[in-house]
């Protein structure tokens, strides 16, 4: 592992959910009874709580946010079920948040049906937190204030959607205008705060540990999902949807209670309904900064990742291209350049002698019956006997020579700053090398092998490289001719055995 990865990233960034069939299968006894146990007991817990909720008034207090009136709602179970749905996967989070309200509400005297929709308002807003970490994989261990800088708006975002559930309430109870914003207010001003206050330090707190444990037992997560395009698109329209809605609903119950208090001729009421009002624009205008901050913050990460994944996707293809090209270049018995290489790499010497008048020098070789060492030994030993001879080139060569195979048993070699004279003492050098290194094979066999070798020079005037190929081919066909085992050097009759044949050693 990476020392500077923090625990958190052990995990994908996208989180997969936990699968209840999985654990109860494949998991450790300790395991199901932690997970299982812990998740009754929240459930349990929620239920309790929620009906707390509802019997000791902690909805829609009126609290004073440094000198705006606004009314916060407390209601617990919310961060515990976040922290389920944001660990182990939605569901784990949404059936405890579900109950609990539907218990609160059949308790509270809500008809069975409305109290089944009215349930599904903290489940939805959890929901939003889900989608929200699935279409942009942020950190879910909060640990760094980028994390922190998703989580928040985020939170406010799921906070208006979950306050859907104080329209429903609202609505089924007939409540007066003057009582319907205390109840909205509250409820997203205390879902968020609560979320942000003790859900996030929740999953700070809980997270590196958790994380660990998530990344030893992969096999008990369902993988991410894919399609994070759409997912992100979901998210772009919950958080469009939501700013829309809050704005509405908040400024709507506002001045609705504003408009029956104008009508009433009370003060004091108008008085309340004018502050209330007042707070709520203010409050209308941060969530406002809040939003767009997030979406601005959305669109970089979002740019910024898809930056990342594009230059890594350009860096693997520079690195495939590149491969490929010297794959392309390369030929696969030998390691040795192919023939276009090796034509390509001759084309530039024979520039460089045009260029600066340096000599320079080509040497073809062919194996000796080379058919014989096939039929007898095998094909297979005839490949490790070209291998071999490549070897033997490549560590006679210098850097700047150019050894390549030019086809099944023919080899050429290109000689930079090297005039015929020498080249004709490395080729017979190389020669003598050659015959005195047998290859041991397969079968326990050791093959001894000879070649023939053409030497010639490239010159000023030749149009091309196939010039002094035909003269090294001829210069070899030559070598062949006179016994084989020998070089023979382009334009030097050796049939009278003179300067240029070099007979065995
Ligand atoms: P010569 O001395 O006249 O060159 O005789 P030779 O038997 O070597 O004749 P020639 O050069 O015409 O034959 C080349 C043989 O090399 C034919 C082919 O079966 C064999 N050969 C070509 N490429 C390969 C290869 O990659 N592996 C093996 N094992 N054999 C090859
Ligand atoms: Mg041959
Ligand atoms: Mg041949």
């Amino acid at each position: 592992m990476n020392p500077l990865q923090r625990p958190g990233d052990l995990v994908p960034e996208t989180p997969g959910s936990l699968s209840a069939r999985a654990l109860w299968r494949d998991g450790l006894p300790s395991e199901r009874r932690w997970i299982l146990g812990g998740w009754a007991l929240t459930l349990v817990v929620c239920v309790l709580l929620g009906l707390e909720v509802v019997h000791r008034g902690w909805s829609g207090i009126p609290v004073d946010l440094g000198g705006a009136a606004a009314y916060l709602t407390f209601y617990p179970p919310l961060p515990l079920c976040l922290w389920w749905a944001l660990s182990f996967g939605w569901r784990w989070g949404a059936i405890p948040a579900w109950l609990a309200t539907l218990a609160l509400a059949l308790d509270a005297g809500m008809s069975p049906a409305w109290a089944a929709v009215f349930a599904c308002a903290n489940p939805l807003g959890l929901g939003v937190m889900a989608l929200g970490y699935r279409a942009v994989g942020a950190a879910r261990g909060l640990r760094s204030l980028r994390a922190w800088l998703f989580f928040i708006p985020l939170s406010f975002v799921a906070a208006v959607f979950s306050s859907a559930g104080a329209l429903i309430w609202t609505f089924s109870r007939d409540l007066s205008a003057r009582d319907q914003l205390p109840i909205w207010q509250g409820w997203w001003l205390g879902a968020f705060l609560q979320t942000v206050m003790v859900g996030g330090p929740l999953m700070a707190l809980t997270w590196p540990r958790l994380s660990r444990w998530i990344a030893r037992r992969p096999a008990l997560f369902t993988p991410p999902p894919s399609g994070r395009r759409a997912m992100g698109l979901g998210l772009l329209l919950a958080i469009v949807l939501a700013v829309q809605g809050f704005g509405l609903v908040s400024l709507g119950l506002g001045s609705q209670r504003l408009r029956s208090a104008l009508g009433g001729h009370d003060w004091a009421a108008l008085e309340e309904a004018s502050r209330a009002m007042l707070s709520t624009a203010w409050v209308f205008f941060w969530v406002f900064t809040l939003i767009v901050l997030f979406v601005a913050q959305f669109g970089y990460q979002s740019l910024s990742r898809w930056l990342r994944s594009t230059e890594a996707l350009v860096a693997q293809l520079a690195r495939v291209n590149a491969e490929l090209e010297q794959r392309s270049r390369t030929d696969g018995l030998t390691g040795l350049a192919n023939r276009m290489a090796t034509e390509e790499g001759l084309r530039a010497l024979l520039r460089t002698v045009r260029r600066y008048r340096t000599p320079a020098a080509l040497l073809m070789l062919d194996i000796d019956h080379f058919k014989q060492v096939n039929d007898r030994h095998g094909h297979a030993a005839g490949d490790a006997v070209i291998r071999a001879l490549a070897g033997v080139l490549k560590a006679s060569s210098r850097d700047v020579d150019l050894p390549g195979r030019f086809g099944g048993e023919e080899f050429v070699i290109g000689l930079a700053h090297t005039d015929l004279a020498g080249a004709r003492r490395f080729a017979e050098r190389l020669r003598a090398r050659i015959a005195d290194a047998p290859v041991a094979v397969d079968g326990g066999a050791s093959i001894t092998y000879t070649v023939s070798i053409g030497v010639t020079d490239l010159r000023e005037d030749d149009a091309g490289v196939e010039d002094p190929l035909r003269r090294a081919d001829a210069a070899m066909y030559g070598a062949k001719q006179a016994g084989r085992n020998r070089v023979q050097v382009d334009g030097v009759d050796h049939r009278g055995g003179g300067d240029g044949a070099s007979g065995k050693a």
